[in-house]
């Protein structure tokens, strides 16, 4: 299990708030647009802006995932590395990378202009603070509790699931899953994001509902106090189909229970593969974009 010591000096580390002034007056809005209108005139979803290189822990290296999103058709490719954090750098750019990181994407864009519309943006750990650099776009993810002392990982894999659950929170996943959501509701306050990056992850490894019931009136409970929290920011939240490529769910996150209230309430929401490899782009979007 992957978990660092909670020094409170996350937040200190990643340069904010010079990084925020920066991403106040250069990045906000700019993606506006696509956000209102991400369809082709086909009427299909062709734009994807959840994806990951191998600038953090994606398989392909940016040029392969634009060639690959070009062979698909797709108008608009985002990418969306992981932002730095100093808890735990093994998935993330690292510290020394950030700045070839945004040149290389801006010089794809300019190599494939004509063909296909590339963005720079970056997935941002609420515990990472604001992004260093300037990106088209955030979005804003939680990835791990903090019942304690130690950064927990919310989405490894099975077995660290349920041994967080048996030793961090008494062996009551509703708990794990209360604590994620409170977390959750302050992710754009945190991270100043245009996009709420796969909300209901803590669900990943519960498709089968092994942990818990998807109509526990605790996991609502707590799921549509983070959704009412961040309805008034008028942020996308992400139909994630990322754990389905991967073979955990056979339905995106959030829960369809959780889309239905979302939609009830007037949020929006964005189609996200979330790629690390070059075969998910635009995975499942299809059976998705009538939802939008
Ligand atoms: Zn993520
Ligand atoms: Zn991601």
């Amino acid at each position: 299990m992957q978990s660092k010591t909670q020094d409170g000096g996350a937040w200190e580390n990643c340069g904010q708030p010079e990084a925020g002034k920066e991403r106040d007056a250069c990045g906000e809005g700019k993606i506006d647009g696509i956000l209102r209108n991400f369809r082709a005139a086909d009427g299909h979803v062709r734009t994807d802006l959840h994806v990951h290189s191998t600038f953090s822990d994606g398989d392909n290296d940016p040029e392969t995932m634009v060639r690959a999103a070009i062979a698909e058709g797709m108008e608009v490719l985002g990418f969306s590395d992981h932002g730095y954090t100093d808890f735990d750098e093994s998935y993330c750019i690292p510290r020394d990378r950030i700045g070839e990181y945004g040149k290389t994407i801006r010089e794809l864009a300019a190599r494939y202009l004509g063909q296909i519309r590339i963005l720079c943006g970056i997935e941002q750990d609420i515990d990472g603070g604001l992004p260093i650099g300037d990106y088209d776009y955030v979005i804003g993810s939680v990835h791990y509790v903090n019942p304690g002392q130690e950064y927990l990982p919310v989405d490894m894999n099975r077995d660290t699931f349920a041994f967080i659950v048996k030793e961090a929170y008494n062996g009551d996943p509703l708990a794990f899953a209360e604590d994620y959501y409170r977390k959750v509701a302050r992710v754009v306050e945190r991270t100043h994001c245009d996009i709420i990056g796969h909300f209901d992850l803590v669900t990943k490894f519960n498709g089968n509902e092994e942990f818990f019931r998807f109509d526990d009136p605790r996991y609502l409970k707590a799921a549509f106090a983070a959704i009412d929290a961040l309805l008034p920011y008028g942020r996308p939240f992400e139909i994630n189909t990322g754990a389905m490529s991967r073979g955990y769910r056979t339905d995106p996150y959030p829960h369809r229970i959780l889309r239905d209230y979302i939609r009830e309430k007037g949020g929006q929401f964005i189609l996200s593969s979330d790629s690390h490899n070059q075969r998910n782009l635009m995975n499942c979007f299809t059976d998705y974009e009538g939802e939008l």
